[in-house]
């Protein structure tokens, strides 16, 4: 994997979970443009753009995070920015519903956020700041039928948000929540054109995001300019969700 260290003065060492492909990929390359240090976490071997480090990791599998931070720390110094990006679903209705189907997507989208979070947050106590922003879903807040499981995990990244503002605010370090809408990614391809057209009556800018759409967010969110703002929730989903 390419690994390029850029040399300027105020680079941060910004970390992506599954940051090989989709929003975690155009998230990647939104830190990279504004000049940081950028390193993704991959399950299988994939291409990256140059200027960005990879790394293996599972985020169900603590140790293999572990393995990973170590990697990042060496080459671009302890993680100051961390993106807990890497998700999946299980969609099926309740009645249909395993526990496995349940505790597999909390397992990988919540706890894994959880366990990144707290490898990532004992570097950021050091240095006394830190970014920390997690990719909910709109789901979170707003439910959809087949996402039992999804949803709860979305909704329990607001949770983990509010928490580590309060333990971790007077260290200077923000945790906040953005909540995408439908997005055109991998992760959207699986959903049937019924499901799609249905999203679709609910959207009132009246199309998907683009991945950069959400990447903008999230580089503002971890830049100088969001400083106090920390527990927050952001919905970035062309208006579908006002109110909720
Ligand atoms: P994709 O399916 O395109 O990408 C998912 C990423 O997560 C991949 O990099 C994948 O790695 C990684 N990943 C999944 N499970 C694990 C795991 N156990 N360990 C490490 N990495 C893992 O999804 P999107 O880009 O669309 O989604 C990114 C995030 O945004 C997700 O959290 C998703 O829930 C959220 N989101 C997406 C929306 C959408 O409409 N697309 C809407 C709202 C939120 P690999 O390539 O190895 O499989």
């Amino acid at each position: 994997m390419t690994n390029v260290v850029t040399d300027q003065p105020g680079a941060r060492s910004v970390l992506i979970t599954g940051g090989n492909r989709g929003i975690g990929l155009a998230i990647a390359k939104s830190f990279l443009a504004n000049g940081d240090k950028v390193a993704v976490t991959y399950r299988s071997e994939t291409e990256l753009p140059e200027g960005i480090l990879g790394v293996q990791a599972d985020v169900t599998d603590a140790a293999s995070i572990d393995a990973a931070f170590k990697e990042v720390e060496a080459a671009h110094g302890p993680v100051e920015v961390l993106v807990p990006n890497a998700g999946i679903t299980k969609d099926t209705l309740l009645m249909r519903m395993t526990e496995d189907d349940f505790t597999s997507v909390l397992d990988a989208n919540l706890t894994g956020a959880f366990r990144v979070i707290q490898r990532a947050t004992k570097g950021m106590m050091k240095l006394r700041k830190g970014r920390i922003v997690m990719i909910s879903s709109v789901s979170g807040i707003y439910g959809a039928p087949g996402q039992v499981n999804y949803s709860a995990s979305k909704a329990g990244m607001i949770g983990i948000a509010r928490s580590i503002t309060r333990e971790l605010g007077a260290r200077g370090i923000t945790a906040n929540v953005i909540m995408p809408g439908v997005v055109l990614t991998d992760m959207f391809n699986e959903v049937s054109d019924d499901v799609k057209k249905k999203y679709m009556e609910d959207i009132p800018a009246a199309r998907f995001a683009e991945p950069s759409e959400i990447a903008n967010v999230v580089r503002w969110l971890a830049s100088d300019e969001a400083s106090y703002i920390s527990g927050a929730v952001i919905p970035v989903d062309g208006g579908a969700s006002m109110g909720h």
